[in-house]
């Protein structure tokens, strides 16, 4: 099946052929025909599959068949400034922005990436103008964009209500409704929010939703917001990531954690490689550990600026900074093909999210490698982990930097009795582990163990509740 046979027109078959796009994923060939018809779609695919392009291809062929719509003259636009809507005369010359598409997206980092995507496929068509509506941006500029009247808006939930409530934005010439990484946008507290944004979408829509998993709330909202959807699974969200090596080290604390990070990240086959940490605190001081240490890394994390945080990503798709310190924030949709490795420096809380971190790597059919820190308390969440993806995590030892702790392999122990239950699960595991020290007592408190205060949301400042990430998404 090649791209030409999916019914896509010239233009966007020439941008293909630039971008190196050969043939269309699994998704992309399910997913292309069905929505140029203009079906809804419900897509359940493995991170890395192309579901950007999925979507965006067939809404550009769709909007390129289309007159563009009228300009509103930024003069007049520029004139409100960040104010609201004036009465009198000035009310004339204001109008809201229409878009006939709209793409909904659980953190900034990933519309600024849809957005980027929609311009570099809408190349050749000169028609179509995508702008990104997203918290932690200045008013004034986001006024501008939106009164650019773009066909194609890409935003987070949050700040688009706040576009909404204050009459900047007309749905009713939209077409086309995409939500990007639902289950996440839910799992942020967002559902409120896109209840109330489909409301203000004509029912004559179509809509397409992107989701790792299907069950509970996202599978429900996705069959009440679509109609007779065409249902696209391609792999499932625990599917093995074939091309993605995963490995585990057992540290013994911290001061070990650092060590082997910093071996391991000296190995000359990383070209670009993420390192997650659990707070948003040991995203800055691993971060700055790693500079001091004269490894080339930077910090990104939902304490910081939005701005800081778009020349950090930028400056690592231009290959400027060789290793990315981040929070859950990067875990999901992040699209930096340079990125050969994914380290775990703290595991996720989540066994899913640890699917979506090391999705990172491996994008496009490329290999790559996951390797994750793992305290020897920690054991029962790997173990969560090997069941949710069904895969089991071999165990690797650094010579030098081997853990001191009890041994993995199940050694006869001296009395001849077997080892309690949580050591028989490390059977099988390499050998060659020192024992533990006796009389030492097993490590406890901040023995490289993440700590669980200040946790990162996806996309705000404040961890923790519900309520604080939705404030935040919404950048306030
Ligand atoms: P997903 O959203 O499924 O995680 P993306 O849409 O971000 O994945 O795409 C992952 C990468 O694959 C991107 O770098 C994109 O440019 C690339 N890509 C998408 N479709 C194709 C294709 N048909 N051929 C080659 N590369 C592709
Ligand atoms: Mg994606």
């Amino acid at each position: 099946m090649t791209f030409a046979e999916l019914g896509l027109n010239p233009a966007l078959l020439a941008t293909l052929a630039d971008s190196g796009y050969t043939l269309p994923t699994p998704v992309q060939a399910q997913a292309i025909p069905a929505a140029i018809a203009g079906r809804d779609l419900i897509t359940c695919a493995q991170t890395g599959s192309g579901k950007t392009a999925a979507f965006m291809l067939p809404a550009l062929h769709r909007l390129s068949l289309q007159e563009r719509p009228a300009t509103v003259t930024p003069k007049a636009a520029g004139r409100q400034g960040g104010r609201p809507p004036p009465r009198g005369r000035e009310q004339q010359r204001w109008q809201p922005a229409r878009p006939r598409m709209l793409v909904l997206t659980p953190t900034r980092e990933l519309a600024l990436q849809v957005t980027a995507a929609s311009e570099k496929y809408a190349r050749r068509l000169h028609l179509v103008r995508a702008v990104a509506i997203l918290g932690g941006m200045p008013y004034p500029k986001q006024l501008e964009l939106l009164a650019r009247n773009p066909e194609i808006l890409v935003a987070t939930p949050g700040r688009l209500i706040d576009h909404m409530s204050s009459g900047r934005i007309d749905f009713a010439q939209l077409q086309m409704l995409v939500l990007d990484e639902a289950d996440r946008m839910l799992d942020m507290g967002f559902i409120d929010d896109i209840e109330r944004i489909v409301e203000a979408t004509p029912a004559s829509r179509q809509t397409m939703l992107f989701s790792a998993t299907l069950d509970g709330t996202v599978g429900a909202m996705a069959q009440r917001i679509t109609h007779n959807a065409l249902c696209i699974e391609v792999d499932a969200p625990s599917s093995r990531h074939g091309n993605i090596e995963q490995r585990m080290h057992f540290v013994d604390d911290l001061a070990h954690k650092n060590r082997l990070l910093d071996h391991l990240l000296r190995d000359a086959s990383i070209d670009q490689a993420l390192v997650f940490t659990a707070t948003r605190r040991d995203a800055d001081s691993v971060s700055d550990r790693l500079n001091i240490a004269g490894l080339n890394a930077a910090a990104l994390h939902g304490d910081m600026h939005q701005g800081a945080r778009n020349r950090t990503l930028a400056a690592m798709r231009r290959g400027q900074v060789r290793i990315l310190v981040a929070t859950d924030v990067a875990a999901r949709g992040l699209d930096v093909p340079t990125i050969t490795h994914v380290f775990n420096y703290d595991l996720p809380k989540a066994a899913e999210d640890y699917v979506h971190r090391i999705g990172r790597t491996g994008r496009a059919g490329r290999s790559g490698l996951a390797v994750s820190l793992v305290h020897h308390a920690e054991q029962f969440n790997v173990r969560r982990i090997e069941r949710f993806t069904r895969q089991s995590i071999p165990v690797e030892v650094v010579a030098g930097h081997e853990p001191t702790r009890r041994p993995l392999a199940a050694k006869p122990r001296a009395d001849g009795r077997p080892w309690q239950a949580a050591d028989k699960r490390n059977a099988g595991a390499p050998a060659g582990h020192g024992d533990r020290r006796p009389g030492k007592p097993p490590a406890h408190g901040r023995d490289g163990l993440p700590r669980t205060d200040r946790r990162d949301s996806p996309n705000g400042k404040h961890g923790g509740g519900t309520a604080g990430l939705r404030a935040s998404a919404r950048g306030r």
